[in-house]
């Protein structure tokens, strides 16, 4: 769910109008509206998503340029220009990473992660979202600290994604 803001990237390439990077699908306005009947329905069940969305586009997005935060009242861009490199950005990402997996563990899914599913196919977009960058841009500079979490990630969802596909083949 964390990608997804990212998909204005490829809006914008379409021309999709009001549909900028880092535009209306980065404002808390529209996350808090989109948001309002995920929580009324799935109360606090809704919550890890949220906080996966909001950690990448009213946070890291934040810290390292800016987002049209108010859209649609204001285009204007807040934000601090944090460099993705940068100790404070690093670390922020880290205690989201380590974050995750404990609300993963908690939450249990990450057991659940491990038994064949066909949603867990969907895997498939957060791993082509991480692979894509360094594909398109080698070397990529990503700061070494950051690897591990990319990797940590892609190797969950694949091992996921494999054995849905495996399990499947099975039954067949
Ligand atoms: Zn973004």
């Amino acid at each position: 769910l964390s990608v997804i803001p990212d998909a204005d990237i490829l809006a914008e390439k379409l021309q999709i109008p009001f549909l900028s990077h880092r535009g209306a699908m980065h404002s808390i306005i529209v996350t808090f509206l989109v948001f309002l009947p995920v929580f009324a329905v799935y109360r606090k069940t809704a919550f890890p998503y949220f906080l996966a969305l909001a950690q990448h586009s009213l946070v890291g997005d934040f810290l390292t340029g800016g987002v049209q935060l108010l859209w649609p009242l204001t285009t204007q861009v807040y934000g601090i220009g944090l460099s993705i490199t940068s100790t404070t950005n690093i670390l922020m990402e880290e205690v989201a990473f380590i974050a995750s997996i404990i609300i993963m563990v908690k939450t249990n899914d990450l057991i659940r992660l491990f038994k064949p599913r066909k949603s867990n196919l969907l895997l498939a977009i957060p791993i082509f979202t991480v692979l894509l960058p360094p594909l398109l841009n080698f070397p990529l500079a990503v700061p070494a600290w950051l690897i591990p979490p990319h990797l940590f990630y892609v190797l969950i969802f694949l091992a996921s994604i494999l054995m849905t596909l495996k399990s499947n083949s099975l039954h067949r």
